[in-house]
């Protein structure tokens, strides 16, 4: 028995860690060999936008969870492809770089470097030849690329709208980006409604293909159901209403069962209809209404939840169903971008519209009886009919309808209306096209040029990029025109068709356009002429395995869906689902409390880093709950996780290289841990397979670390566990792995080998008496409970006849022999 290289040296995890990130750079251990890898696995993780504050805990948490896989993937035998960037472009730099009177494109690449710095001390796989930069103008030009293929596509469109617009941020805002009628961003200023010109994405044309395909596509479940709810797809029927004069108003219902309860009309204050349809006397009061409407911004309008108003523009419509005249009325809780604009409003069956009634002493006709034991929403009283907005009646009031169950009624009712000329079955969707426009600097030019002659053209695709000018006094102001405007020489710009003088669009792009494509763009960086090569693409894409936060579900994900399915329809992908496996992971808090700069609770990972050791905070982090829920950051818990390390390092450091006999018990646990560990670390429950080495280790340690001639200590034991440390504690595994005696990185081993016959629990046979009489056997494994042992001999058919409807008075256990149950 020899024992090599004996060290009593201590854990020094700074020692340790300069020394693996200098290595892996030297050997380049982290960059794959993308034309040459043969089992090609694609490891992507949210890239981060490069804040001034640097590197936040949670995303370290989001980056150590993703590479934890992708390492773990490695020790499977993947070629994995580890890749990073910067999503540096948007108007959260800019509202920063305005703060603190800095150039943005001075600003940018002073955090790049500092995240780049914080990134590598973390430990994290990347592989750094591949860095991508939304900001750089060879990024950027195939994001106009894009813009370009969907424009050409008809898919890229110019129009007017209403869009909410943040007066503080001086540019329009996505639904999402608006709070209680606040900006995200400034939390104090309401949001206005403007109508803008503006360019948008017709993503809607893709709402049934992204909402089916939800279902093949491996992703947590809540992030699915989120996609799910914001497609919001709803099937019912488009109905035609005419107006005495004979203007034709359609609107779109999920409710058409109801149309003989639909008393009044209520059109959007903004819907085009209004302006022709009020009558003289009612013009000034819908004039300062709809003024009114507009200040307010869509969000608040469509929770809906405050009182109801609205205005009675005087005209009359015709109920294509009982042929009764009924009011035409405009009100906010009516919009214009959901559906048609318009409604019928049935206020006995529908809670807006009762409340609606109930207000303007409108009359409500119930039209469903609701069914044995259903109960309305609100009952009757003083007179008001009640609410019913169930599925579960039969029609009344309704004709030859009277009696039909609801939803046979709708049915029905629509196919007896669409003989009549005055509806269809529709499906609709709450999803709205993709406003991608922003009136700021700083982001990717659209490129497009206007020619008075020409009209709208798109700037031919080898005059890409259209750089970013640069321009000094870049800050927005109240017009709702971009700064671009300023910069003189750029705007104008000769025509490409005619060669007249025309001038630029001035609007940037949306930043999630930047994001909704970089994953396309990493395998392909080494590509000037081609946004993605087309060999590489195959062999790389769709990502295997993605991970990030469920605040992205609806915008950043949604978004890469749409243009990855678009390039697809345009031949230039060949698969339309970017993200085979998606994960959402889980916040975390710290001390119970979320964090935040007020409450002066942010964990810096600097510091940390600084005093543990990256491997100790990374294990920390993953330690810290399941990750897909995420956990709570307590300071206490931490030196645990280095308490561990040091007793791994210790038993290192007393190895022996030739182990004797193995106890089977010892061997039992080894494989026990290498299969509960893997399985572990498939599903992302990191916190578990920690657990599980730390018990493993306590097994070793149980056989005695004081003297290198232990047999048990052998490397057969302790090559496995550095080999699971691995994906964990990168550095500190191949400082163990090299004082094992290889010289080559852990990352070049395998995942240990599992032997289910090694791992299985040995089981012995036990006598079971009733009374003392022997009335059956049974296997057990060895070691078993008394409480396991009396339970499992319950189980044995011979001996339940026994004991059956007798309550148990006692039990007698003799550990690995018998059992005897008293009665
Ligand atoms: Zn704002
Ligand atoms: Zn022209």
């Amino acid at each position: 028995m020899s024992k090599m290289n004996p060290r009593d040296d201590r854990y020094d995890p700074q020692a340790v860690e300069v020394k693996w990130q200098r290595r892996w750079d030297e050997r380049r251990t982290n960059a794959a060999d993308l034309t040459k890898a043969k089992r090609p696995y694609f490891n992507l993780m949210m890239f981060p936008y490069p804040s001034a504050e640097g590197l936040h805990v949670g995303n370290v948490f989001a980056f150590v969870g993703s590479d934890v896989h992708g390492r773990f993937r490695r020790l499977q035998g993947r070629d994995v492809f580890e890749p990073i960037g910067f999503d540096a472009f948007g108007i959260h730099s800019e509202n920063y770089a305005l703060k603190v009177n800095t150039h943005p494109a001075q600003l940018i690449p002073q955090n790049i470097n500092r995240f780049r710095v914080q990134l590598k001390r973390i430990g994290l796989m990347f592989d750094w030849d591949h860095e991508v930069q939304t900001t750089d103008p060879g990024y950027y030009r195939w994001t106009q690329w894009i813009f370009l293929k969907l424009f050409e596509a008809g898919l890229a469109v110019k129009k007017k709208a209403p869009v909410n617009w943040c007066p503080e941020c001086k540019t329009v805002l996505a639904n999402e980006q608006v709070i209680n009628g606040m900006c995200e961003r400034h939390p104090d200023t309401p949001v206005e409604q403007r109508f803008l010109e503006q360019w948008f994405f017709r993503i809607t044309e893709y709402a049934e293909r992204l909402l089916e395909n939800l279902k093949t596509i491996d992703w947590s479940e809540s992030t699915r159901l989120m996609q799910t709810n914001w497609i919001g797809r709803s099937e019912g029927a488009e109905l035609v209403f005419q107006t005495e004069g004979g203007i034709p108003i359609r609107v779109f219902t999920t409710r058409p069962d109801t149309i003989f309860g639909a008393t009044y009309m209520v059109l959007a204050p903004e819907h085009p209809l209004v302006e022709r349809l009020t009558v003289p006397e009612q013009r000034s009061a819908v004039h300062a209404y709809r003024q009114q409407a507009a200040a307010m911004d869509i969000v608040s309008r469509r929770i809906g939840e405050k009182e109801k108003t609205g205005v009675f523009t005087g005209a009359y419509c015709v109920n294509p169903a009982t042929g009764e005249r009924i009011p035409v009325w405009i009100a906010d809780y009516v919009l214009m971008e959901y559906g048609t604009g318009a409604i019928m409003a049935v206020p006995g069956h529908d809670e807006r519209d009762w409340q609606f009634a109930t207000r303007f002493a409108l009359e409500i006709r119930p039209v469903v009886q609701p069914d044995e034991g259903a109960e309305p929403d609100v009952p009757s009283t003083e007179g008001v009919p009640p609410l019913f907005t169930g599925w579960n009646g039969t029609m009344l009031n309704s004709a030859q309808f009277d009696g039909m169950p609801c939803r046979d009624a709708a049915t029905a009712i629509t196919a007896w209306l669409e003989q009549r000329e005055a509806g269809t079955r529709k499906v609709q969707y709450r999803l709205h096209d993709w406003c991608i426009s922003r009136q700021r600097y700083w982001g990717p030019p659209i490129p497009v040029i206007y020619c008075d002659a020409c009209g709208t053209v798109p700037v031919p695709e080898r005059d890409l990029p259209v750089i970013l000018p640069p321009l000094e006094d870049f800050r927005p102001d109240e017009s709702g025109v971009s700064p671009l405007a300023r910069a003189k020489e750029w705007y104008r710009v000769p025509c490409p068709t005619c060669g007249a003088e025309a001038r630029r669009e001035t609007d940037v792009s949306d930043t999630f356009l930047d994001s909704a494509w970089y994953f396309l763009r990493y395998p392909s960086t080494d590509f000037d002429d081609q946004p993605f090569d087309a060999a590489l693409t195959r062999k790389w894409l769709p990502v295997d395995s993605y991970i990030g936060g469920n605040e992205h579900a609806v915008l950043h994900l949604m978004y890469a869906r749409f243009i990855t399915m678009a390039l697809h329809d345009l031949g230039h992908l060949g698969f339309e689902e970017p993200f085979t496996r998606f994960r959402a992971h889980g916040m975390i808090v710290k001390d119970g409390a979320k964090m935040s700069k007020s409450r002066g609770n942010v964990v810096i990972p600097d510091e940390y880093i600084t005093q543990w050791g990256a491997d100790t905070f990374r294990m920390y982090l993953m330690f810290l709950g399941p990750y897909q829920e995420g956990g709570d950051f307590r300071d206490e818990g931490i030196s645990g996780i280095r308490r561990f390390l040091d007793k791994v390092w210790g038993l290192v450091n007393v190895a022996t290289f030739e182990g004797g006999e193995i106890a089977a018990p010892t061997m039992r646990k080894l494989h026990q841990t290498i299969s509960g560990v893997a399985e572990d670390l498939e599903e992302l429950r990191y916190n578990t397979a920690i657990a599980k080495l730390m018990e493993y280790v306590n097994v070793l340690r149980g056989r005695g670390t004081d003297d290198a001639a232990v047999p048990d200590l052998c490397t057969e034991l302790l090559e496995p566990l550095v080999i699971m440390l691995a994906p964990l504690a990168p550095h500190f595994a191949e400082e163990c792995w090299e004082r094992l005696g290889h010289d080559t990185s852990v990352f070049a081993a395998s995942w240990p080998a599992f032997d289910p016959a090694l791992a299985a629990e040995e089981e012995i046979e036990l006598v079971v008496q009733v009374n003392g009489r022997v009335r059956g056997r049974v296997s057990v494994p060895v070691g078993i409970e008394q409480a396991d042992a009396v339970a499992r001999a319950l189980e044995v058919e011979a001996v339940r006849k026994f004991v059956e409807g007798k309550p148990l008075r006692k039990t007698i256990y003799v550990e690995n022999r018998l059992v005897n149950l008293v009665v």
